[in-house]
């Protein structure tokens, strides 16, 4: 039997890796934690019998607690319930498909209490890579990616040397917009961006897919996941999402991991690793998919993109401030406060008027956040 907690369990990763629960009988829920849809989180209590949850806001825990007052399950809120769930005491691997930066602490706490980590939530590497990776080697955790590209690095990193690594190529469909000019980027309504071309995401990663600017978080994830330089870390262009990244050797082998659009391989095969298990779904056919393109980025029309490689050079607090912003712009965005190229306007902003703070803790890290906010808050 294998015990896993999941934080973010309402959302996309989180529902996913619950189907994944359901078809596996060796894995075993003990705690989940959500956000606001405590219908759907009763649900999950009564159908996986946690024996811990928790949400963020008190008063639905109060309102939770008494929906679910028939079962033996302790309800709990707060960063307070977050840490209990990561750390819950039979737990082996945390799953954190929870969204946003309030992932570090959990994260760090999850480590400390020396559990395994099945890495959805980027913000935690993005923001705070350079306390999260040294902290997982020092208590012998896994690290275990979730997110497709870097699960398809993952996987084709297998059986080589980390030595003979040249390059990690980075595949990004990207997005709706892909061919679009500038000028033509102007117009975008939250309707069409919310529409990706290959997945079904949640909202903020979906817009962030419109943007590229997703792409660029997931280079300063791989940075830290994997060891190696900015430099090392080409972004390809590839619309059908079949090759989901690629790595390539000394030898100028490259090794790529394929499939269809689906999360849950990379999910199953953070939770079994290094097992391979079956998975239901529809399989991948060369005949149907027939080409394959690639192209390089256009980065002067995705700024977002530009902008990421420049934070993570930076270093520091700088990639905080880049991923505060684009949360903040994306949420603005989403409640059609500003247009779509103000998303990378403001990020862009922000990170001029930051000073940076080099190797930040927990703290200035989120410092930095707040004082992120605070300044588009003032501005926009
Ligand atoms: P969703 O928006 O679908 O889900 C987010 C989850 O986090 C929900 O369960 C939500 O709860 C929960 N949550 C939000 N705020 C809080 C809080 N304060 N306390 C507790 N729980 C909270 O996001 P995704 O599943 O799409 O993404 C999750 C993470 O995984 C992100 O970091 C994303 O970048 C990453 N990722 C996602 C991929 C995808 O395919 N979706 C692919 C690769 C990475 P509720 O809904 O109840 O409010």
């Amino acid at each position: 039997m294998k015990y896993i907690s999941i934080l973010g369990s309402t959302g996309s990763i989180g529902t996913q890796t619950l189907d994944i629960v359901e078809a596996n009988e060796d894995l075993c829920v003990r705690a989940l934690a959500a956000g606001r849809n405590i219908r759907l989180l009763e649900e999950q209590i009564r159908k996986f019998s946690p024996v811990l949850a928790a949400v963020w806001d008190e008063k639905d825990a109060a309102d939770l607690r008494v929906r679910v007052a028939d079962l033996p399950v302790k309800i709990m809120s707060g960063m307070d319930g977050l840490c209990a769930v990561v750390t819950e005491e039979k737990t082996q691997i945390v799953v954190t498909a929870i969204v946003g930066m309030i992932g570090i602490r959990p994260t760090i706490e999850a480590i400390r209490a020396g559990k395994d980590i099945a890495l959805a939530n980027k913000e935690t590497l993005v923001t705070a890579g350079h306390l999260i990776m040294p902290l997982a080697r020092a208590h012998g955790v896994n690290i275990l990616p979730v997110d497709s590209e870097h699960s398809a690095i993952f996987q084709s990193l297998q059986g080589s040397e980390r030595s003979s690594v040249r390059r990690l190529l980075l595949t990004a469909s990207g997005g709706p917009f892909r061919t679009f000019t500038k000028d033509a980027l102007k117009n975008i309504q939250v309707e069409d961006a919310l529409k990706h071309p290959n997945w079904v995401m949640g909202r903020k990663i979906t817009i962030d897919s419109a943007t590229m600017v997703n792409k660029g978080l997931e280079v300063m994830e791989a940075k830290w996941l994997f060891d190696v330089e900015l430099e090392q870390i080409q972004v390809v262009v590839h619309p059908q999402s079949i090759i989901h990244s690629a790595v390539e050797y000394a030898d100028g082998a490259v090794i790529a991991q394929l499939g269809t659009p689906d999360m849950r391989l990379p999910i199953q095969y953070a939770l079994f690793y290094p097992k391979r298990r079956p998975l239901r779904g529809r399989l991948l056919n060369l005949f149907e998919v027939g080409t394959m393109t690639f192209e390089a980025p256009r980065p002067d029309v995705f700024e977002g993109l530009s902008l990421a490689y420049t934070a993570a050079g930076i270093g520091g607090s700088m990639p905080t401030v880049f991923n505060a912003a684009n949360e903040r712009a994306v949420a603005k965005f989403l409640n059609r406060e500003i247009g779509f190229l103000d998303i990378v306007k403001i990020i862009g902003e922000a990170m001029d008027a930051h000073k940076v703070i080099r190797e930040p803790n927990l703290e200035q890290i989120l410092m930095t956040e707040q004082q992120t906010y605070d300044f588009i808050e003032s501005r926009w």
